[in-house]
């Protein structure tokens, strides 16, 4: 879907580039995670892919095309759903919705999408007597409006119940399953871990690595697999290679005599691996 190399940005204010020389691709069909930090870049990448900014470096392909020449009918394929919801709080749930079906040529049932994210009943309510998780929800519904073909999407569980994010979490699956490729920007690495096929890491306006969840934890886990067992009265723990345990006379026995209580492989979590790559805590 995007082919893009060597991005670079500079805010005309600002002295450095906030963007410097970042290559990925997102490929269709895909829930590309772009993570990391707050301030590394990820928002303005999102608003480069969406055309909000266009003095850029590098080159950007949409479908083939050249990102600076695609017309109008780029806002008919895309859904946008960034973090601060924008609505006109003066205006009703549906009158806002409304108001943006407008400007696309197709449509998706309002009252289909409301009644999902639990929002039906709340419809005729002015937003600005919505809770933040209603509008974050209400800004979902919106990006999903016109049946886009590409999600972009930037903390969209951000403010939500556990109730609520599952609810989200089920439609952006959803949405991959029916065809759809979703960017997706977070700081919570279990979404990431559930949602996302392959992950980018930015690092001070670069990417640090881009690769699947699953070989990033292999690749900075450890090979290793930790056993906790009842020794007598005892809880004992120990920790063995996994290239050597098939022949681990140790291990074996462990496991043949001893009352198991965990055994788990070490692998590591994302979350650990955000802070190894990033050098920060990514809880603000
Ligand atoms: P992220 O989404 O990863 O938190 P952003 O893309 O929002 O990061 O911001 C990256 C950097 O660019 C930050 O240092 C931020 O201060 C700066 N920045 C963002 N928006 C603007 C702007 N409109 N003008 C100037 N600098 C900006």
């Amino acid at each position: 879907m995007f082919i893009v190399k060597d991005l670079g940005f500079k805010y005309p204010q600002n002295k450095e580039n906030t963007i410097k020389g970042i290559s990925f691709e997102i490929k269709k069909g895909e829930i590309f995670g772009l993570l990391g930090p707050s301030g590394v870049g990820k928002s303005t990448t999102q608003k480069i892919l969406t055309k909000l900014l266009t003095d850029y470096s590098g080159s950007v392909m949409y479908k083939n095309q050249d990102l600076k020449l695609c017309k109008r009918e780029f806002y008919q394929e895309i859904g946008v759903g960034f973090e601060m919801p924008v609505h006109f709080s003066k205006l009703t749930a549906l009158e806002n919705l409304n108001f943006f079906k407008k400007l696309y040529h197709e449509n998706k049932d309002t009252d289909e999408l409301l009644k999902r994210v639990g929002l039906y009943e709340d419809k005729n309510k002015k937003v600005s007597e919505f809770s933040k998780g209603m509008k974050v929800r209400l800004n979902f519904v919106r990006a999903l409006l016109n049946n886009p073909k590409i999600l972009f999407l930037d903390e969209p569980t951000s403010g939500l119940d556990p109730k609520n994010a599952r609810i989200i979490k089920d439609m952006i699956k959803e949405f991959k399953e029916n065809g759809g490729t979703v960017l997706l920007t977070t700081h919570l690495m279990n979404d990431v871990d559930e949602l996302c096929d392959r992950v980018a890491f930015m690092n001070d306006g670069k990417i640090a690595e881009i690769s699947t969840p699953k070989d990033l934890k292999l690749k900075h886990g450890k090979r290793e697999v930790e056993v906790e067992y009842k020794d007598n009265k005892d809880v004992s723990k120990k920790t063995y290679s996994l290239d050597t345990l098939a022949n681990d006379d140790e291990f074996i026995n462990i496991i043949k005599t001893k009352k198991i209580i965990t055994i788990h492989s070490k692998e590591t979590t994302l979350d650990d691996i955000f802070i190894k790559i990033t050098g920060v805590t990514h809880h603000e």
